[in-house]
């Protein structure tokens, strides 16, 4: 279907390591983008007809996890994407021009907004557990375990000797998840301050966006430059061999959604999947349905 000849490695150019500097990577930029002069003509008409074709590939792809699950009890295979952005940052556009090309009924998706009282009750990593996807599934974590040392460092809302162990905490929780059987797909979508100010305007700007407008944004804003050494130091400390952190510069959002499908897409053509193999004989069972039919019509025509 899609022509890969020149569609650099998305994956492989978006992870980031424990060297990483945040601050050096363009929220603008359109890394792995093809140099081809029908790309620069029209980028953004090119990666949205791409996204078309990467949408039919990953609703295939997604069909054959849900199918072997469904088959094969044993079959443990998730994929798990865990969103992460400052606000503005396009989590929820990315859902749904993403997750929207796949199957609802195979889809896990969760939002984590500030624990509630219950919540608050138990550990940070709880309310995490209880929103993964079974195997079969593919879970979005639009905001996720990650807050809890981003937000809740920012803005202090504990002391620092209770979030700085998370960070352990966190790699020790997701070598778990991977080997019970996740696909983790970890995404930052980074914008800049001018988009985030430009995105926060249009909000106020265009009234069936109000909903989306919180005034606490515009006192986060004061906060940018610790949420950028905070983002920084997740991905420096929490990006792993089996679960690294990608950096998906965000400031476009049609090369969003184009980078951010090839990392979904990636995950789960590394599980090399393929529909389950029947475990009836489909010749013997078209033979039985015939028989049966003309059974019945034999009856009809006796009445
Ligand atoms: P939104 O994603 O715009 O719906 O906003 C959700 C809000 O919940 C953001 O302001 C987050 O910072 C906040 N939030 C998410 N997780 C936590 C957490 N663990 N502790 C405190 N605030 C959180
Ligand atoms: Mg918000």
């Amino acid at each position: 279907m899609r022509n890969d000849r020149d569609v650099a490695d998305v994956s492989e150019l978006l992870q980031v390591g424990s060297g990483v500097d945040l601050g050096a990577i363009d929220p603008a930029g359109t890394p792995g983008l093809p140099d081809r002069k029908a790309v620069r003509r029209d980028p953004k008409g090119w990666a949205r007809a791409e996204l078309v074709m990467l949408g039919a590939e990953l609703a295939r792809q997604q069909e054959m996890l849900f199918a072997n699950a469904k088959v094969n009890p044993a079959d443990q295979r998730r994929v798990l994407l865990v969103l992460q952005a400052m606000d503005c940052g396009g989590k929820d556009g990315t859902v749904k021009k993403v997750a929207g090309t796949m199957n609802p009924e195979g889809l896990r998706i969760t939002a984590f907004g500030p624990p509630t009282a219950e919540e608050r009750r138990h550990d940070f990593l709880w309310r995490i557990r209880r929103a993964l996807p079974l195997p079969g599934y593919l879970g979005i974590f639009n905001r996720s375990h990650y807050e809890d040392v981003l937000v809740v460092r920012v803005r202090e809302l504990v002391p620092p000797r209770v979030w700085k162990p998370r960070y352990e905490m966190i790699n020790t929780f997701e070598r778990e998840l991977v080997d019970s059987g996740f696909s983790l797909v970890k995404v930052m979508l980074h914008i800049s301050y001018d988009e985030q100010r430009r995105r926060l305007l249009e909000r106020l700007r265009d009234p069936t966006k109000y909903w989306k407008y919180n005034p606490d944004d515009v006192d986060n804003r004061a906060y940018w430059p610790a949420y950028q050494q905070a983002y920084q130091d997740v991905l420096r400390r929490c990006g792993t061999d089996h679960a690294p952190w990608h950096v998906v510069p965000a400031d476009r959002k049609w090369y969003r959604d184009w980078a951010v499908a090839h990392l979904i897409l990636d995950a789960l053509k590394r599980l090399d999947l393929s529909y389950p193999p029947a475990a009836f004989d489909p010749k013997s069972e078209t033979k039985r349905l015939e028989r049966e039919e003309t059974g019945s019509a034999a009856k009809m025509n006796d009445r």
